[in-house]
This record gives C-alpha cells, sequence and structure tokens, in this order.
C-alpha cells in the first residue's frame, strides 16, 4: 500500500479526493454529498485498499517453481504442503 495514500481526504462514497485538509479538521462534506469523519473515512478507504492488494497478491503469486534443482523431488512431494504462507 501506498505510504501516501490520501485515505482521510478520499471519498468513501465516490472517491473523489477532497482538498487537502488543516489537522483539526475531523470532519469533511464530499462535493457528492456524503459527510465523513476523517478517522471513520480513512479506516475504510485502508480497508477496501488492503482488500484489493490481498486480492491482487492471491492473484498474481506465481507458480511453485521447479526449476531449482533437475531432481525427481517433485513427484514425492506435495507443493501445497511445503509452502503453507503466501510470500508477500
Ligand atoms: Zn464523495
Amino acid at each position: 500500500m501506498d505510504r501516501w495514500f490520501p485515505s482521510t481526504r478520499l471519498c468513501s462514497a465516490c472517491g473523489a479526493l477532497a482538498q487537502k485538509l488543516p489537522l483539526d479538521v475531523r470532519q469533511w462534506t464530499c462535493p457528492c454529498g456524503a459527510v465523513h469523519d476523517r478517522d471513520v473515512n480513512a479506516a475504510r478507504n485502508i480497508l477496501a485498499a488492503g482488500l484489493a492488494v490481498t486480492a491482487c497478491g492471491d492473484d498474481a503469486r506465481p507458480q511453485r517453481g521447479t526449476t531449482r534443482t533437475g531432481q525427481s523431488s517433485a513427484k514425492q512431494e506435495n507443493p501445497r504442503a511445503t509452502k503453507g504462507l503466501p510470500v508477500l
């Protein structure tokens, strides 16, 4: 996730990016009419971004390669059993 993701001022309803918000502004209204608490809005956007990244990571995960060795151990082991955690 981009560390500069504008989560506090990206409308979680319509996706519009608001003007830069002073730190003392706790709530802002999007041109679309949605009123956002900046913390709640940020949480929604971060959650959405996190889910998107997770989904992409699953789809983009390369298949387990067998080019490291030319030996025949690949037939004996279950690739799933030795790779329980996805590499992020
Ligand atoms: Zn909006």
